[in-house]
């Protein structure tokens, strides 16, 4: 199998590449050289590895799920506990490491872009952390329909700009973004938030989200004293699933299985196109335009993913699957009621295919789910949903 690193200039087969203007192109390469200047500085790890453990609460557990493993019958179903990070998902883990390298570069000034507003709020969390001035460009319906999660940036500290241009969605808001780097790169880092967008950003990301493989390999390694059967997680940008991936990606034994909501398969049906500055494998409509989608969780919903796992998907090592809006809502319910972890709706499509893979092995497989976040925030969508449906 042909080997993916950093020296291909952040290619994974066909996959990723830059493709962005010349003036942008510029600040890409200072930000790849900034990166690989610090990644492996025992200084810089040392930095990050502080902040994991003070700040964001890591090592977080890799928890038996027994109750739902005997519910289901079949692979004993550990879940990967990065809902138990500081501000409830795997997200903070990538902002941390991003503004440890912007305080490397000597920047004070870090931007970014959100779509429901998670990405917003860890990026506003570490600025308040490390002092930093954060401005964060969303989509003006986003900001109207997510009012709390603004109110909840705008505490921390952030300015919250929204975005009128186009169609006031997340696609405006990153072009927002990228024009302000542009202008103001001599004092300003843009803090991306998934495993997208040009090199380096889905090699960065990766780095900094491969700290959930890395912990979980070790602790399987302890309770079960050997790997798992397959590890499981929901890509949407496909930050969580690459960092739950990544340890055990030459691991050839061990499955990868990344999970999308049906109503955005890009995985499952897109085909390789360069949008937003890098190529991977998209859904695009007639026009050959990126194809709106809609999916019950929000951070699922793009029409990308990054171009590690289109490259995985190609090339045959990761296994793409989906499940429904439904499914995931059921097993929203299911982890609930069983273990009394509420998921995010996110993770609840990790979990759901985890539920019917365990039904098909036996109690020799061992599955890990990484549950990327926890579902406070989606509780009055789910209660919004359930009541609708006793309506109908
Ligand atoms: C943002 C988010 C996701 C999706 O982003 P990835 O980059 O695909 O990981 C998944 N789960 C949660 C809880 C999120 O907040």
């Amino acid at each position: 199998m042909e080997k993916v690193s950093v020296e291909s200039k952040g290619y994974f087969g066909e996959f990723g590449g830059s493709f962005v203007p010349e003036d942008l192109q510029i600040v890409m390469n200072e930000l790849e050289q900034q990166f690989l200047r610090h990644k492996d500085d025992p200084e810089f790890i040392e930095e990050y590895k502080y902040y994991l453990r003070e700040y964001i609460g890591r090592e977080n557990p890799l928890t038996y799920a027994e109750n739902l493993t005997e519910r289901i019958g079949g692979a004993k179903i550990y879940l990967k506990r990065e809902d138990l990070n500081h501000t409830g998902a795997h997200k903070i883990n990538n902002a941390i490491g991003q503004i440890l390298l912007a305080k490397r570069m000597g920047v004070k000034r870090i931007i970014a872009e959100t779509g429901a507003g998670q990405h917003g709020v860890a990026t506003a969390t570490a600025c308040a952390m490390f002092g930093m001035e954060c401005v964060i460009y969303m989509g003006k319906l986003d900001t109207e329909r997510q009012a709390l999660n603004v109110f909840r940036m705008e505490l921390l500290g952030a300015k919250v700009v929204p975005v009128s241009k186009g169609q006031g969605r997340l696609k405006d808001a990153v072009d927002e973004a990228l024009g302000d780097l542009v202008q103001n790169y001599n004092n300003t880092f843009y803090l991306l938030g998934s495993a997208v967008g040009p090199h380096p950003y889905p090699t960065m990301v990766k780095h900094f989200q491969a700290i959930i493989s890395e912990e979980s390999k070790r602790q399987i390694l302890e309770k079960e004293g050997k790997l798992p059967t397959a590890v499981i997680a929901c890509a949407g940008g496909g930050s969580n699933a690459i960092g739950a991936f990544a340890h055990y990606i030459d691991e050839e034994d061990v499955r990868l299985i990344g999970v999308e909501p049906a109503e955005a398969p890009t995985l499952s049906e897109g085909v390789p196109a360069v949008i937003h500055g890098f190529k991977c494998l998209t859904l695009l409509d007639e026009k050959g335009d990126p194809k709106p989608t809609y999916s019950i969780a929000a951070g699922l919903d793009y029409p990308g993913v990054g171009p590690e796992h289109s490259y995985l998907k190609t090339s045959g090592r990761g296994e793409y699957v989906t499940v429904t809006g439904q499914e995931a809502l059921d097993a929203f319910l299911l982890l609930s009621k069983t273990e009394g972890i509420i998921p995010a709706l996110e993770s609840s499509h990790a979990v759901a295919y985890a539920v019917k893979l365990a039904k098909e092995l036996t109690a020799d497989d061992v599955l890990i789910v990484n549950l990327s976040g926890r579902g406070d925030k989606d509780v009055e969508q789910v209660f919004g949903m359930l009541k609708n449906k006793e309506n109908d």
